[in-house]
């Protein structure tokens, strides 16, 4: 019998270490004791790994071989005609004419060679990321902070605080095992724990306080809290004397926005009469929330898709970063604000570069100096400053003709992004659509005149990031199914196939995660935070045997200790060294409700699907959890709009109509609705929530508002 591997489960942000145990018929997952994330627990999702994998193997589930044009072929064909084609649309249409749209599923070294390869030798801007729907907003607001996309504190935070916030985060279904460390802290020495969602959700089921603001009134919750907590004197003047810029304007943006509670109650669409009288206080809601917030030193407020997921998600971020910086709150002890990213490497593809207007290790397209640094590093002679489109607008390029070849791995952009019917239009225009998946059907690979078959979580080997910015190793325990590829051998071949091999001549992950370490390091002034430059020249013996570690990791800083928390000095990576308080003011959603469409529908994920349930969607234990989407809705609004509990109905939006059965819960405010992100064509007659979705972006981040949609709902 082999032996057991050590390696990261492919879902949340969390980033649980795992060990997978051989057994006579198969394998085995339990949580891995030693790993810092989550030190042997883990969730049903997790539970149910190798559930998903044997179902793989079982139907006929997967992408087995490469296809050209509808036929199988094999991959010597398959490249050459990858490349061939790539290279003909270079010649009519030059490179930007050429995108790659990616994924927080790949591991980081997949990452760094497709950003290597489209803006280092194609010599085309345009990659981005599904990372874009999940936290550009708070890659934004952390820059606009603290000078670069950090994440200040660690998982243990959330254990030793003596309060916790969590806004726009559920992370009872969401982060599950980050909920749970959270459960236990509370049982061991009381923590308090306050939610901000407009619906009661299962991360209210351990918390003392839930603030149920109205949908996209978070800067003027986090706008009043800063204005009260400067006119009570609860901000920490010598910490902002010191280390702060900005706090003058951005208190008084946020005066001029929430000058006093009721204003801020109003906005927020609370009662500041509301009792909260069980905890003694005799004050509301609201007044508890900013007092426990002065109250406490150790305060963590962990922020996550309900932030980001906005047209004014950036601003969204830093409302809550002014509030941590305003009381010298940062990168300390259980005292830190906290983004949780949705995906399993949503963080390592920030570190390469993965989104459109990031460049490698986490340097800046923007910047000539920094784009002539990787030019030379990568020996590339076609790489320029600027930025390239986010996916959104990507996509549009497509359906206009713009964008002539687009290559998407390993996601399923026909049903998650916003108005999925035009994307899924776009696609079918489109010249040339390259597609590396796991599996031989989603919604986007119906419309590839290429197929590549990539390798699965349980076959591929690499690093991941998770949201304390640690890093570990996924490694393989199967062989891969049919003639399944790593996805950086076949962008690496397809780019040797291109005339550019001498840059990609890797032998595997270790060698390509070197050449990374090696680009963080190189020339780092230490202005830039991302350094992991202790694994420049790690052999592949010590890249195998790779303990998580949280970066930076640079040679200059060794040993590896000290990276748990960031900023706790009071020294931000900006040239000054100072913070920055950004002001802000509170905006509405960019698409408001109407006699047509007059409830707001919010988005999100069910505990047990992931994504557009290509995997998750295969095991029956998960599917038992909720075994079809439900329309979320308050007896109220069910009587107004005549649809019965268990009942279908049709969901309507300006972009396009689903199907659902519906729930009448308490948990859903009037004029709310919840539908789950997951369901897609392959799973579901009735659609994707995608199309429903309008395009609407931030305007710094381009992240879409998919929390937001003003629909109606009507019997079907
Ligand atoms: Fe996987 Fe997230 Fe569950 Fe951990 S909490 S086992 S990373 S899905």
């Amino acid at each position: 019998m082999r032996d057991e591997v050590k390696t990261t489960c492919p879902y949340c942000g969390v980033g649980c270490g795992l060990i997978i145990s051989p057994t006579r018929d198969g394998f085995a997952v339990g949580g891995d004791p030693e790993h810092p994330a989550n030190f042997g627990r883990i969730c049903s999702k997790g539970a149910a790994l190798i559930d998903t994998i044997t179902a793989e193997t079982k139907r006929d589930f997967r992408l087995l071989d490469p296809e050209v044009d509808g036929a199988k072929t094999d991959w010597s064909t398959a490249i050459s005609a990858t490349a061939d084609r790539l290279r003909d649309t270079i010649a009519q249409h030059g490179p930007k004419s050429v995108a790659f749209y990616v994924s927080g599923q790949l591991l980081t070294e997949d990452y760094y060679v497709a950003n290597k390869l489209i803006k280092g030798f194609i010599g085309s801007p345009h990659i981005d990321t599904n990372s874009r729907l999940c936290m550009a907003s708070t890659v934004v607001g952390h820059k606009r902070a603290f000078g670069a996309d950090v994440v200040p504190g660690c998982y243990e935070d959330l254990e030793i605080a003596d309060l916790v916030i969590l806004t726009g985060s559920n992370l009872a279904w969401c982060h599950p095992v980050l909920n749970q460390r959270l459960r236990a802290a509370k049982e061991k020495h009381g923590t308090k724990i306050i939610v901000i969602d407009p619906r009661r959700t299962a991360s209210c089921d351990i918390a003392d306080l839930h603030l149920p603001i109205t949908p996209g009134s978070d800067v003027a919750l986090f706008n009043g809290l800063l204005a009260w907590l400067d006119q009570t004197g609860n901000t920490d003047l010598k910490y902002v004397a010191r280390h702060v810029s900005g706090y003058e304007q951005a208190v008084a943006e946020a005066r001029a926005d929430c000058p006093d509670l009721e204003t801020t109650a109003k906005k927020c669409g609370l009662d500041t009469h509301d009792s909260a009288d069980a905890f003694g206080s005799g004050l509301g809601k609201l007044e508890t929330f900013f007092s426990w917030f002065s109250a406490f030193d150790r305060t963590v407020t962990v922020f996550s898709q309900g932030i980001n997921q906005s047209s004014s998600g950036s601003d969204k971020v830093n409302s809550i970063l002014n509030c941590h910086l305003a009381t010298g709150r940062v990168g300390k002890p259980g005292s830190s604000p906290f983004s949780v990213t949705g995906q399993p490497n949503a963080m390592g593809g920030r570190e390469v570069g993965g989104l459109a207007n990031q460049l490698a290790a986490h340097m800046n397209p923007n910047d000539p100096v920094d784009v002539d640094r990787v030019k030379r590093f990568w020996k590339s002679d076609v790489l320029e400053p600027g930025e390239g489109l986010k996916a959104v607008d990507m996509f549009r390029a497509i359906e206009t003709g713009e964008i002539k070849a687009v290559w998407i791995m390993a996601t399923n952009p026909a049903v998650s992004l916003p108005d999925a019917d035009r994307v899924r239009l776009a696609l079918s225009r489109c010249p040339l659509v390259i597609v590396s998946d796991v599996v031989s059907d989603t919604d986007t690979l119906r419309h590839a005149h290429i197929k590549l078959p990539a390798s699965g979580w349980a076959e591929k080997s690499g690093t991941v990031t998770n949201s304390e910015r640690r890093i570990s190793r996924q490694r393989p325990f199967r062989d891969a199914q049919g003639n399944a590829k790593p996805d950086w051998w076949i962008m690496s071949e397809v780019a040797k196939s291109m005339g550019y091999g001498k840059s990609f001549k890797y032998s595997g992950p270790s060698d390509i995660f070197a050449e990374h370490a090696a680009l963080s390091e190189f020339e780092n002034d230490g202005l830039r935070a991302f350094d992991i430059g202790v694994w420049h020249k790690a052999k592949k013996s010590a890249y195998d045997a790779m303990e998580p570690f949280q970066w930076p990791a640079s040679r200059k800083n060794q040993p590896i200790t000290g990276a748990e928390r960031l900023y706790g000095n009071g020294i931000f990576t900006t040239s000054s060294g100072r913070a920055k308080m950004i002001g802000v003011e509170h905006i509405i959603p960019q698409s408001q409700t109407s006699a047509d469409f007059p409830l707001v529908a919010n988005s999100g994920r069910y505990r047990d699907q992931w994504h557009t349930m290509t995997r998750t969607g295969t095991a029956a234990r998960l599917s038992a959890h909720r075994p079809e989407p439900l329309l979320e809705i308050c007896a109220e609004d069910a009587a107004r709009y005549r649809v019965k509990d268990g009942g279908l109905a049709r969901i309507n939006s300006k972009h396009g109509t689903s199907l659902m059965r519906v729930a009448i819960t308490d948990a859903q405010a009037p004029g709310q609705v919840f539908v789950p992100m997951h369901w897609n064509d392959v799973y579901s007659a009735a659609g994707g929530i995608g199309r429903l979705t309008p395009p609407n972006v931030d305007p710094h981040s381009g992240q879409p508002e998919t929390k937001y949609t003003p629909v109606s709902v009507e019997p079907f």
